[in-house]
């Protein structure tokens, strides 16, 4: 029987374990928390069937000064982290020219485009689906501009892919939501998206279902990672333990371990807030505030909002600015009631400069497989990169041309 050491327990790293199982291979999970505590817990809990374009980096000098000087609530940025961050955020805005990112998102939709059924089959059979609603989320706009823009890109994925989606008028919004004391000009429905009352949850219910098939989850740290006798090797809570194979799937951390082997692997480190506001009125589905770059999502704990892209390292302090603004606009739109913790929570969206997650063997390391870098959008791709991991690995034709995501590409 072969042999992998899934290295991380968020929603990529359990379903890499679960992927590999299915497929007879003996797996071992090591995470140095529970399963699904990091950045899979902290997010907004949608499964974006509809985001078929990974989000590219603002090119128009108009977004680039508001970046610049403040006036967006879409991204924040601490001056002394900046000379970090620069390399691959240069990476990115090359990356996001209009041609390469439609290249990009080509490959990305492939993987976009099987996401909910992958999850579907892991939901029936965890018994999670007390945890997901399918009836898509909405989208309120304040500015005629940006509404008009994201109807024509609606209007685009729709022709191309079959998206689903309803234009709804402030008047029609008000009736869906009647929580809402505000409807700006209206918004959109995206229909197709699923969304997930606790996405931690949802991490452990899948992880649940690794155990339950005799999978082994430990305790331990990934930087005791060792390659020894032609194989891999980590200490855990139970001891040194050795496989054939390895793959790191430590989301945001993932770079930092690979250096250690000689990998230099850019990525860019988008932080983001969330806070639970409990005792206000009812939200019904996820909206997101286009104008100020957050979503509120009603979640187990409360109403959760969770912000846009701070880039920050990830030593650096909680900074309020834009939870607070955030928090100041829902207000106008909502009774959100009180902040149920007395801290928000952070995280960091493990970014790629171009967009596509990192998926396949090391070039150098025989044995040692790489899937981590889903940006914006790993709750959702969690199951099919983990598909093609265990296909690539078990020597199967993956379900999708991987050839895009190659980590050798860096
Ligand atoms: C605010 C916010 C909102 C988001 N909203 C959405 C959304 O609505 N839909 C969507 O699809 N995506 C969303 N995302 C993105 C998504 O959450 C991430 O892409 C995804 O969770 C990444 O999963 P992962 O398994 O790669 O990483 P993680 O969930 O971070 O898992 C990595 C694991 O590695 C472990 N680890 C790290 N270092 C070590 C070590 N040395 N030893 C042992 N274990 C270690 C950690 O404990 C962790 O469990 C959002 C992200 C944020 C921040």
């Amino acid at each position: 029987m072969k042999s992998a050491i899934v290295l991380g327990a968020g929603m990529v790293g359990v379903a890499t374990a679960l992927q590999l199982q299915r497929r007879g291979w003996s797996v071992v999970l090591v995470d140095r928390r529970q399963p699904g505590e990091e950045t899979s817990y902290g997010n907004a809990g949608i499964i974006q069937s509809e985001a078929l374009r990974p989000y590219p980096m603002p090119r128009d000098w108009r977004s680039l000064l508001a970046i610049a000087t403040g006036r967006t609530n879409d991204v924040h940025y601490r001056l002394a982290s900046l000379p970090q961050h620069l390399g691959p955020l240069l990476r990115y805005w090359w990356h996001s020219s209009p041609k390469r990112h439609d290249k990009i998102s080509a490959a990305y939709a492939q993987l976009i485009a099987q996401a909910t059924r992958e999850h579907e089959l892991l939901i029936a059979e965890s018994g999670a689906g007390n945890l997901v609603r399918r009836d898509g989320f909405r989208v309120l706009h304040r500015q005629q501009a940006d509404f008009d823009a994201e109807v024509g890109a609606a209007e685009a994925l729709r022709a191309a892919h079959g998206v689903a989606f309803k234009v709804l008028t402030a008047r029609e919004l008000a009736e869906a939501e009647p929580g809402l004391i505000e409807t700006g000009l209206g918004g959109l429905h995206w229909q197709q998206p699923w969304t997930v009352s606790e996405p931690g949850a949802l991490v452990t219910a899948y992880a649940n279902l690794f155990t339950r098939l005799g999978g082994k989850l430990l305790g331990g740290d990934a930087t005791t990672l060792v390659e020894r006798d032609g194989g891999w090797s980590v200490m855990t809570d139970d001891g040194r333990i050795e496989a054939e194979a390895a793959v790191i799937a430590l989301g945001p951390w993932s770079p930092v371990l690979l250096k250690t082997f000689g990998y230099r692997i850019p990525m860019v480190q988008k932080r983001g807030y969330h806070r639970h506001y409990a005792g206000g009125s009812p939200l019904d589905l996820p909206l997101r505030d286009a104008a100020f770059g957050y979503v509120m999502a009603p979640m187990t704990k409360g109403v959760r909002i969770t912000t846009g892209a701070e880039l920050a390292t990830p030593d650096d302090e909680a900074t309020q600015v834009q939870l607070a603004r955030a928090e100041r606009a829902a207000r106008e739109l909502i009774d959100l009631g009180s902040p149920v913790e007395e801290k928000p929570w952070f995280g960091t969206r493990p970014c790629m400069p171009d967009m596509k997650p990192v998926l396949g063997p090391a070039a150098r390391h025989k044995g040692l497989w790489m899937n981590f870098g889903h940006g914006h959008q790993g709750f959702t791709l969690g199951p099919v990169t983990a598909q093609i991991t265990a296909e690539l690995m078990s020597g199967e034709k993956p379900s999708v041309d991987a050839s895009a995501f190659r980590p050798d590409r860096f």
